[in-house]
């Protein structure tokens, strides 16, 4: 038995079967690249679902996370310690927001966003005790505790996780119309990712987010934006809703604000907002810790140069147009979606399921991951060369070519 396979039983046996992961063992990374305890080399293009956008290992990153173990790693919140404040002021500043309330995964964030809209319902908005709504569309992914599932449309999601969470409605995706009809006088919130990552890169149609912007402010509902996967570069801005000049009311962020090292999630908003909150009414033992701050910290001023999203915006350019001339060519490609370095790529399904393509690209030294029955995903970290980017491009050209 090699030691992939060994480490592969032996996980099989020990832990319980929530994913479905590509046979292949990692032991370390670097940029843009895996190795795994064969020691064959894997161009990484999913980049932890956006977690790595800097890349593995990155240099100031490690840095800084090395810098504040030396120092002190976590205090709880019942004392202050010297990275929170301006972990705080520098995300509000990223954000153009006030306030920041930080918490570790992104499913906590969303947890927190939704509490955060409940109590603004029933403290600023006026709504009837019990009564708060919010709004959220179909195919939508914010995370798995129970309450977030409650409002899912995936029935692998949901199914023998009931009783669920009453308080959402769910609309389609896009549609400005349901919207409008959603948002009744109880409506405190709508909550969207502005590009559905998990969905399989789904770009809503031009003028839905600035639309929901109108709505929401017509209606005094808070806009919450998801970018927890979409934000931080990723499409070539900052936040994915930049590319329709939307500013939502609250940030929901995680991932790729931990620099693939730590977990740290936040929600962002104004203070009339996040200033509902009065102690004992929400928390979290690691959120906001020195070492989330620390490497928080070095995240934000690197996206602050503007840098990253760029190459975001150029590289993503470059992914596009290759993609779209495989999608043009009549061949396997069905269709290319998304913005800056995120791609979903439908394949047409006589040439393999999207896990068969992904195995396929993983044989040939590239690892991407699938959705839907016949969707791939392409989102590399930001730090990739384009010779790198272009040598993946070709293995996923070769896999596609070899029906
Ligand atoms: N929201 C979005 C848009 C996501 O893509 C994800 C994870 O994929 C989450 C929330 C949940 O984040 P986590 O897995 O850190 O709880």
């Amino acid at each position: 038995m090699s030691a992939t396979e060994a480490l592969i039983a032996s996980a099989e046996a020990y832990s319980a079967h929530t994913y479905h992961p590509l046979p292949v063992v990692i032991a370390t990374a670097d940029g843009a690249w895996m190795t795994d305890v064969e020691g064959r080399r894997y161009l990484d293009l999913l980049a932890g679902y956006s977690a790595l956008n800097f890349g593995h290992r990155n240099r100031r990153l490690i840095e800084a996370a090395r810098a504040q173990l030396e120092r002190v790693t976590l205090t709880s919140r019942a004392f202050h310690h010297d990275r929170f404040a301006d972990f705080c002021r520098r995300l509000a500043e990223l954000c153009g927001m006030e306030m920041v309330l930080p918490m570790n995964t992104g499913a906590e964030a969303v947890e927190t966003a939704v509490k955060t809209a409940r109590k603004w319902g029933y403290r600023v908005k006026g709504v009837p005790d019990g009564m708060a709504k919010v709004v959220v569309a179909n195919n939508n992914f914010h995370g798995r505790t129970t309450t977030i599932i409650s409002f899912s449309t995936d029935p692998e999601a949901r199914a023998d996780f009931g009783p669920y969470t009453p308080g959402f409605e769910i609309v389609p995706y896009g549609d400005l119309t349901a919207m409008r009809e959603a948002l009744t006088e109880n409506a405190v919130a709508v909550l969207l990712e502005p590009i559905q990552g998990e969905a399989g890169v789904l770009v809503p149609p031009d003028g839905y987010l600035p639309g929901v912007r109108e709505l929401t402010r017509e209606r005094n509902v808070l806009f919450v934006a998801d970018e927890i996967q979409s934000g931080l570069g990723r499409t070539g801005r900052t936040f994915a809703c930049e590319h329709e000049d939307v500013v939502p009311d609250v940030y929901v962020l995680g991932k790729a604000l931990g620099g693939g090292i730590v977990p740290v999630s936040a929600v962002v908003a104004s203070s009339a907002v996040l200033g509902v909150f009065r102690p004992g009414e929400h928390g979290s033992t690691f959120g906001g810790n020195p070492l989330a701050c620390a490497v928080a910290l070095e995240v934000i001023d690197m996206l602050r140069s503007g840098e990253y999203q760029q190459r975001a915006a150029e590289l993503g350019a470059h992914l596009h147009d290759e993609l779209r001339l495989l999608a043009g060519s009549g061949g396997a490609v069905r269709e290319v979606r998304g913005r800056g370095l995120w791609a979903g790529v439908d394949i047409d399904p006589s040439y393999g399921t999207g896990r068969q393509i992904s195995e396929r690209l993983m044989d040939r030294g590239v690892l991407v991951k699938d959705t839907h029955g016949s969707t791939i995903r392409i989102a590399p970290p930001l730090v990739i060369s384009r010779e790198d980017l272009d040598w993946g491009l070709d293995q996923l050209r070769a896999v596609l070519a070899a029906r």
